[in-house]
């Protein structure tokens, strides 16, 4: 836990959030300013900074990660219609919480390349 993160806090539920599935290791929520009608985030528990902080540890906490995003796109209903997942790094890549967490958008056409 870091005490200055946003989203250690919303693992710790010190701020709130739409919790939509959680285990020991994970917790997705919804995005609070969707750019598509699903717009959820998944959050690792553990406090990484971004996807350059990940450890050779974590590939099962990764592995389980997709199979989660699988399952939640398909109770969204966008497993056969498509979506997209996004994990935004660093400064240029559009980071803007520095707690990795990956994007499940989908529910529209997302289009490519991205802008
Ligand atoms: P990034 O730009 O870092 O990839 O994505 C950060 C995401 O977190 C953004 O899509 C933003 O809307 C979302 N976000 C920022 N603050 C909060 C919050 O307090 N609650 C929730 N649920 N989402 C947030
Ligand atoms: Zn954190």
């Amino acid at each position: 836990m870091n005490q200055d993160c946003l989203f250690c806090k919303i693992v710790s539920k010190t701020v709130q959030s739409k919790i939509l599935f959680e285990d020991e290791n994970l917790i997705a929520i919804e995005d609070i300013n969707p750019q598509a009608p699903v717009h959820l985030l998944m959050i690792p528990k553990v406090h990484r900074e971004s996807a350059m902080d990940l450890l050779e540890s974590d590939q099962a906490l990764l592995g389980s990660l997709f199979l989660r995003l699988r399952d939640l796109a398909q109770e969204k209903g966008v497993g056969k219609s498509g979506f997209r997942v996004v994990l935004n790094t660093g400064k240029e890549g559009g980071q803007t919480v520095d707690h990795i967490h990956f994007h499940l958008l989908g529910g529209r056409g997302l289009g490519w390349p991205p802008g």
